[in-house]
């Protein structure tokens, strides 16, 4: 008879190279019924009779993910005759930490301890013998790449799969072995022996489709509960952390005992792991780091190349050339018009940008290359967690730093539906690349030499994700469990130039495409309602349609401190395309006209506003309904108008409050203004923010507390 072997380990541990040395081309595909997960299988090679099943690489068997309900499910129903563990060597603790839980569900199992070539190189080394005998089962070293190790591997499978010996369990501590014990007394006569230990421990772990399974009486309800309670008091945590400990702590004594290390201990990249991911530094030097970045791109060598573009290219050169071919081919006023205050205005204003965004993207691309992107959601997850949040949702946001669009849709990795909607609604938050030039703008014209403007709008958009994430964790509709999320660090590397290159060109690229695409169509309509009055006649800018709908709309900005026609229309045009806010400034100030450069626009805008009015302009737009491509983005994501409206009502009311109470309370405190009944209200606004903040949750189920889960299972 065929005996199935299951595959299973981490992702990236070399399961599939495994799997692809073992099977050769006997290989089957397919779906996991009911997932899009695929699902491969396959005779090993010289040993028909064993079915090798290749599982989802996952990190733990909670219910988390679909991949982590598909290998549970599989090794709970299937009954394999063994497992076959893939564990990175290079990466131990990690990998042991689902081990331990594989090795729970008492099914026989072999590990192959992989990557030891790669162990080798990093001068380490692990005493196999020793793992192999405080895990009580078989080991074989192997390198799947090297194809080491093989053949001695598939004789220790062959073996385990045909023994029926009685499982061993690693042991935790008395306290804890004690209980999982008296939880096995209260377990349906109907669960086998030896997957005794794994239902115990899943139901002190309360997870929902275990408890569901087992449907225990009131009695043991009862019970169980008094276990956990007084498990609780013991460790004095809660069941999920003390579960977790239990098993870090066995992995921390194994792992010890077990790695023989060269040097003393760490490699470069875990030597570098323990400052960047530390508690307590993370997070001032990700401010650096972000700091440093925006410093290049914004207040340094980016702006050389802007500053160029704007003074030279656009300031002396194209507008020159456009005016003398003009002339020399005789074109009409209107035309000339059209052309020069209208297109080349209104794209000069944007191109100039381009050197600016190129230098922020390179920055950024050599931040994810090296791997420090990933180490900073790391640290993310474990402060969003704090808050209820998953830590998933900072993925989406990294994403909209480029464009809201994908940003929006990578939302979809979220499995939590609270979750993701939660994220679908904050992720534009974050400084996309089009609103790039108006904070390069506002820094620029109105905080010369401060370093930290440019940054704020990075931070201010993270803080608002965490705050509203928060104050809508709190909400009846969408609170609810976070998703716990654990992620890959990679190693460390040098980062690749091409890779670097071609990330921030693709960027500056499609900013450029957009210039000559959608920014090219508004500025026309910019120009136009802005050349002419309602009777079609043209007219002084201050008597045109667009001064005559800003006027109107003006007063709504008022208390924003920007409640001036030309402001207005720049942020309404920002619906379309976030670039054409300065755009529109471009062409209301009327750059074309003369060799007006970058500079003297921020003297014509400095007239206009003060620095609190520009800074709270820069954050309406930030934080504000983002373009309609975006809007359609989370049209899409959220399925339907109720959802996309609650979303864009909310960014923009956000939007409009966070500006108030800036501008309010910064004209009586920055300025010693006198207070007026817009103070009070921004006071009422900020109170009401916190008071979103802090509030008891709405919902009957709201943030993780086990304790909650618990009692709503004991209800019934
Ligand atoms: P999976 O995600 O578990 O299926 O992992 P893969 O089989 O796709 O392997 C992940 C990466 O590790 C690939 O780049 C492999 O070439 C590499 N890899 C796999 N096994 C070994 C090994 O034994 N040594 C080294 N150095 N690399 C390996
Ligand atoms: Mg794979």
């Amino acid at each position: 008879m065929k005996k199935q072997i299951a595959l299973v380990g981490n992702p990236n541990s070399g399961k599939t190279t495994l799997f692809n040395l073992l099977t050769g081309t006997n290989q089957r595909v397919g779906n996991w019924p009911g997932v899009t997960v695929e699902r491969k299988s396959g005779n090993i090679k010289k040993r028909p009779h064993l079915d090798l099943q290749d599982l989802p690489g996952i990190y733990s068997l909670s219910p988390y993910t679909s991949e982590e309900m598909v290998a549970r499910d599989y090794l709970l129903t299937a009954q394999p005759a063994a497992i076959l563990n893939v564990v990175d060597a290079t990466n131990l603790e990690r990998n042991l930490y689902l081990t331990l839980q594989l090795l729970e569900m008492g099914i026989p199992t072999v590990i192959a301890l992989n990557m030891t070539d790669t162990l080798k190189q990093q001068g380490r080394s692990i005493k196999v013998d020793q793992l192999s005998h405080q895990l009580g089962c078989p080991i074989q070293s192997i390198s799947a790449l090297k194809k080491m190790g093989i053949p001695q591997l598939l004789s220790e499978v062959e073996r385990t799969s045909t023994q029926s010996s009685t499982p061993y369990f690693p042991q935790y501590e008395k306290q804890f072995e004690a209980a999982i014990a008296q939880v096995i007394e209260l377990l349906p006569q109907t669960i086998p022996t030896r997957q005794q230990r794994f239902y115990a421990i899943k139901s002190l772990e309360q997870d929902p489709d275990i408890l569901h399974q087992l449907n225990f009486g009131e009695t043991e309800k009862a019970d169980l509960s008094e276990i956990i309670m007084i498990l609780e008091k013991i460790y004095s945590d809660d069941i999920e952390a003390i579960i977790v400990n239990q098993r870090y702590q066995l992995i921390e004594t194994i792992s010890s005992s077990v790695q023989e290390e060269i040097g003393n201990g760490l490699n470069i990249s875990d030597k570098v792991d323990q400052i960047v991911t530390n508690r307590f530094l993370a997070l001032p030097i990700f401010a650096l780091v972000m700091w440093l970045t925006y410093f290049l791109a914004i207040q340094t060598v980016g702006t050389i190349g802007t500053d160029w573009v704007n003074d030279v290219l656009f300031g002396q050169f194209v507008p020159v050339i456009i005016q003398n071919l003009l002339d020399t081919f005789g074109i009409a006023g209107w035309l000339q018009s059209l052309v020069l205050d209208g297109i080349v205005a209104g794209c000069g204003a944007i191109l100039g940008f381009v050197p600016q965004i190129f230098v922020l993207f390179f920055c950024l691309g050599i931040l994810e290359d090296i791997g420090y992107m990933s180490r900073i959601a790391f640290v993310m997850d474990r402060i969003f967690r704090r808050f209820g949040l998953s830590g998933k949702s900072f993925i989406p946001m990294l994403i909209a730093t480029g464009c809201g669009v994908p940003g929006v849709m990578a939302s979809r990795t979220i499995e939590n539906e609270q979750d993701r909607k939660i994220t679908i609604m904050t992720a534009t938050f974050m400084p996309c690349s089009a609103k790039l030039p108006i904070i390069s703008l506002v820094a620029g014209a109105f905080f010369p030499g401060n370093p930290w403007i440019a940054p704020s709008a990075y931070f201010i958009g993270m803080g608002a994700i965490i705050l509203s994430g928060l104050a809508l964790k709190k909400t009846k509709q969408l609170g609810g469990l976070a998703s716990p999320f654990i992620m890959e660090l990679p190693s460390y590397h040098l980062p690749q130039i091409q890779t670097v290159l071609r990330y921030s060109s693709d960027k500056a690229i499609s900013f450029i495409k957009r210039a000559g695409t959608i920014i090219f169509v508004t500025n026309i309509i910019i120009w136009f309602a802005s050349s002419y009055s309602w009777a079609l006649a043209p007219v002084e800018t201050n008597q045109s349609i667009l001064a005559s709908i800003g006027h109107g709309f003006a007063f709504f900005f008022q208390p924003l401190g920007f409640g001036n026609w030309k402001a207005t229309i720049a942020a309404i045009t920002g619906l379309l395309a976030k670039e054409t806010v300065i755009a529109s400034f471009g062409i209301l100030y009327k750059l074309g006209e003369t060799s007006e450069s970058n500079r003297e626009l921020w003297t014509l805008l400095q007239q206009d506003y003060s620095a609190l009015s520009a800074y709270s302009f820069l954050i309406f737009n930030l934080l504000c309904a983002p373009c309609f491509a975006a809007i359609g983005a989370i049209h899409r994501e959220m399925g339907n108008a109720k959802w996309t409206w609650i979303a864009v009502g909310f960014q923009t009311g956000l939007a409009y409050a966070v500006s108030l109470i800036i501008y309010q309370l910064g004209a009586v405190f920055l300025y010693h203004h006198q207070p007026t009944i817009w103070t009070g209200i921004a006071l009422i606004l900020l109170s009401a923010m916190v008071y979103s903040i802090v509030r008891k949750p709405a919902s009957a189920l709201p943030i993780v507390t086990l304790k909650n889960l618990q009692k709503e299972l004991m209800n019934g």
